[in-house]
């Protein structure tokens, strides 16, 4: 029974600010298998940080009773970042309103190089 929290420093967009991710652990510290669970890349997105925040509750409470098999990473808000950037009280989540749109958007499609890859022949031995 661990959980562990991690606060992990993101570069200061400004003198004077601070940002950080928060990372639980929760179970043995390197067990196996290993889960990694995050939420609000897309800082718009909120239903993934509900769940986040009440699956953090449920893993604590099976944590405790010996039920978490291995160890679970939780970053229940992922886009710190994100999710200051607000319109008139709407979260624009995806990207800083003062730089270019979001790095996983315009990213080259590699369908085509997956599917060459999976189709390949095995090596014969
Ligand atoms: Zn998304």
């Amino acid at each position: 029974m661990v959980h562990r929290m991690e606060t992990i420093g993101l570069r200061s967009s400004s003198p004077g600010t601070a940002r950080s991710l928060s990372l639980h652990r929760i179970g043995a510290s390197g067990g196996r298998p290993k889960a990694y669970l995050q939420a609000g890349l897309h800082a718009n997105e909120i239903p993934g940080l509900l769940i986040l925040h009440h699956l953090l509750d449920a893993l604590l409470r099976a944590d405790r009773d010996g039920r978490v098999a291995g160890e679970v990473l939780l970053v229940p808000y992922a886009n710190p970042i994100g999710l200051a950037e607000t319109v008139l009280g709407n979260p624009m989540g995806r990207h800083r309103s003062s730089t270019p749109p979001a790095a996983s958007r315009g990213m080259t499609c590699r369908a085509a190089s997956v599917q060459r890859f999976r189709s390949r022949k095995p090596a014969s031995a």
